[in-house]
């Protein structure tokens, strides 16, 4: 080929519009009308049952964990294996708002909240900066339309300017003085306090785990239900305050679920088919598959 042919060649592809036009031209669905889209797509679902979906943020504006991409395989994984939900994985906060809900035709769009049933806080440290009908939107889906939240680790070190995030998991974070700079991870003497809860009747009543724990701040066992704490009688060192250290728990927030747990540090937590045992079987509570003895 001349460099002549080789140059016309090319402006006849740059220039020539017909392979887009034909390609979108092409697309069968462009001749139905929107009643026979529906109608196609009701055919195409019939018979396919609906899980519930489940939206797992690993967005991080503080400090970051390594284990953010371990955490969010698990949750994909735990969701395919168990079939128990499906889930949606994200980098960024732009699902928290109060769209969605509305039919979806061909393939999952999500567009909001409103296309969810639980969303995980995957170690979302720092301010995530939402506009405030955003954080209407997520206060909103847990207390209005009875939805799920799940809190991993880091979810509590988040949005120290917006109390009602607090409030809503149930505390906020009050530091990991147990870990030090030579000790940042340590084996935690655990107590299962409620050995017939769903989530954590897999563990027996002692047991141990390698992590960084927090010690929450404003927290409540009033209004909340606690499972998992720290063994105060075999830590090693506890700071002056920090008698009570749960670090799992769940309460009601409105109609909604709200679970917390401050395991999860590491990635090798992620490996731990205890630590994703707990965190299924929190998705399944918070979906209202599964309920404690007190629960309504
Ligand atoms: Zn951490």
């Amino acid at each position: 080929m001349s460099w002549r042919i080789a140059i016309l060649a090319f402006l006849g592809l740059v220039l020539n519009p017909m392979p887009l036009v034909a390609a979108e031209q092409g697309n069968p669905l462009n001749a139905l009308s929107e009643a026979q889209k529906d109608a196609l797509a009701a055919r195409v679902a019939a018979g396919v049952p609906r899980k519930p979906r489940v939206l797992v943020i690993g967005a991080v504006r503080g400090f970051h964990h390594e284990s953010v991409s371990d955490a969010m395989t698990a949750f994909a994984v735990l969701g395919q294996e168990s079939g128990v939900y499906d889930a949606e994985l994200r980098t960024d906060f732009d699902l928290i708002n109060a769209k969605g809900g509305e039919k979806m035709r061909f393939g999952f769009t999500p567009q909001g909240l409103g296309d969810f049933d639980a969303l995980v806080l995957v170690n979302t440290t720092g301010e995530w900066g939402l506009s405030d009908d955003a954080k209407r939107a997520l206060l909103s889906f847990v207390r209005d339309k009875g939805k799920a939240i799940i809190g991993v680790h880091g979810a509590l070190d988040a949005n120290y300017s917006w109390p009602d995030y607090a409030a809503m998991m149930g505390g906020g974070f009050g530091g990991h003085p147990l870990n030090t700079i030579d000790k940042p991870i340590l084996n935690f003497p655990l107590v299962n306090e409620d050995e017939k809860s769903p989530i954590t009747r897999h563990w027996p009543t002692y047991f141990s785990q390698l992590n960084e724990l927090y010690v929450p701040k404003g927290f409540s066992r009033k209004d909340t239900r606690v499972l998992l704490r720290i063994n105060q009688q075999k830590i090693e060192t506890g700071p002056a305050g920090t008698s009570d250290i749960p670090i799992a728990w769940t309460r009601r927030y409105g109609d909604g679920r709200v679970f917390y747990s401050s395991i999860g540090h590491t990635r090798q937590s992620w490996r731990d088919p205890d630590v994703r045992k707990m965190y299924l079987e929190a998705i399944r509570w918070g979906l209202r598959l599964t309920s404690h003895a007190q629960d309504d």
